[in-house]
């Protein structure tokens, strides 16, 4: 019987799911388990479109579909918790699984806390995130780091700190460091974040702490709340799912991973953050002047989106005036500064390519800062 603070390797018993899954196929197994024995009504995951840089949410209800939706899909930027809100009511009335990214998990808890979803009728399921990157920015990187044909890529993979491609006549791998360093990589607020593990989820899933003879065949589960202990404990006693305990060392080397991950992004968040200061507010004023006003930022956010009519059209956001009032951008700083996810989709959304997450990860974590002693190091004042 699985409880809360377990860590197990796990893979799946299900020999589709093997063909198609990242790892072990954990978190397939889980999914297909939960639809067939009716845990949950739905599960919103991720599925290849096109290609891989064309990552689509997905709503699956018949539990032979779950395997189109395993394996990992780096480029996946998208944000599964304002999706549970305007397109299932925020599960008041149907039980959701979920696949979360870290941000993900973030997005839910933030709406949670504006009673705009029904946490109790929510099942997470984690997985690890080093970071994603832009499927816009994937694409040149491709062609211009790889010399290859971003069209003729078939799979892609981040493996032992590379970004790793296969395509037709090869495969080839630059370490992510090295990208970074080039302004390719990751996408930046993912740099930043240090949210690796979602222990916030009812499982975290990944492959740190996976040891050599394992690798690439089972997934790394830390179970992380009562709900997580139990799907797990029920799959395994339907035979859907095998676990062993982790290796020691495994559990070991993960946390080293996850120690080595945040000094990372201690580095990147110095980095970017020192640009800013000390004139953080007359950058945002003299960036946020070319703003269009076209409200993708509050659109997309998971903590604006649900008010965003409210700071539409105001008598300090006048309609049909550009440039844009400063009170626009201030007011939204304001309202989201102790809630920004660092999940990047203001930034990402933005036509004019405003570095919209950078300044509110920056007010946040200096907020932060006051109360976390350790991330002041971090922060832009420093
Ligand atoms: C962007 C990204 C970065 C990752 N980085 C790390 C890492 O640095 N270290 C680590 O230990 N593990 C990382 N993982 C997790 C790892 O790749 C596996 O997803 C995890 O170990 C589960 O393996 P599995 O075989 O059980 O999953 P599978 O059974 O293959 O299921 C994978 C699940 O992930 C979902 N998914 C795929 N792409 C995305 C996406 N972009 N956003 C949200 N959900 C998605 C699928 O819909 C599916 O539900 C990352 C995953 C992603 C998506």
């Amino acid at each position: 019987m699985a409880k809360k603070g377990d860590m197990l390797y796990a893979w799946t018993n299900d020999a589709e799911i093997k063909k198609h899954a990242e790892l072990g196929g954990a978190v397939s197994a889980l999914w297909k388990y939960a639809l067939e024995s009716k845990t949950v009504d739905a599960i919103l995951a991720i599925q290849k479109g096109k290609d891989l840089y064309d990552a689509q949410p997905v709503l699956i209800k018949n539990a032979a579909d779950i395997k189109n939706t395993a394996g990992s899909l780096h480029c996946g930027t998208l944000l599964m918790a304002k999706l549970v809100k305007k397109y299932l009511d925020g599960a008041q009335d149907s039980r959701i699984g979920v696949t979360v990214k870290g941000c993900d998990a973030m997005g839910f808890y933030e709406l949670a806390k504006r009673e705009q979803i029904n946490l109790d009728n929510v099942i997470m399921i984690g997985v690890n995130c080093g970071g994603s990157v832009s499927p816009v920015l994937a694409r040149k990187m491709i062609a211009d780091k790889y010399g290859v044909d971003p069209d003729k890529v078939h799979k892609e993979e981040i493996d032992k700190g590379q970004f790793i491609i296969e395509y037709e006549g090869g495969h080839k791998g630059i370490s992510v460091d090295e990208l970074e360093e080039h302004g390719y990589g990751r996408r930046s607020n993912c740099r930043r974040c240090k949210l690796k593990i979602p222990r916030q989820a009812d499982l975290a899933c990944g492959n740190w702490g996976v040891t050599k003879d394992k690798a690439g065949k089972v997934t790394f589960v830390e179970v992380c709340s009562d709900k997580g202990a139990d799907l797990l404990t029920k799959a395994v006693a339907a035979k859907k799912i095998a676990v062993e305990p982790a290796d020691p060392k495994g559990i070991e080397i993960r946390a080293k991973t996850e120690a080595s991950m945040f000094r990372l992004a201690d580095k990147w968040r110095m980095r970017d953050f020192s640009e800013l200061s000390p004139h953080l507010w007359r950058t945002i004023e003299k960036e946020t002047a070319r703003c269009t006003k076209c409200y993708a930022c509050i659109d997309k956010c998971p903590v604006c989106f649900p008010v965003a009519d409210k700071l539409k059209g105001t008598t300090m956001v006048r309609p049909g005036t550009l440039p844009v009032d400063q009170m626009f951008h201030l007011r939204r700083f304001a309202h989201i500064s102790d809630s920004c996810v660092n999940c990047g989709q203001c930034e990402e959304c933005c036509p004019m390519e405003i570095p919209l997450a950078l300044f509110s990860h920056a007010i946040r974590t200096e907020e932060d800062s006051f109360f976390e002693p350790k991330l002041g190091k971090a922060s832009y004042t420093n």
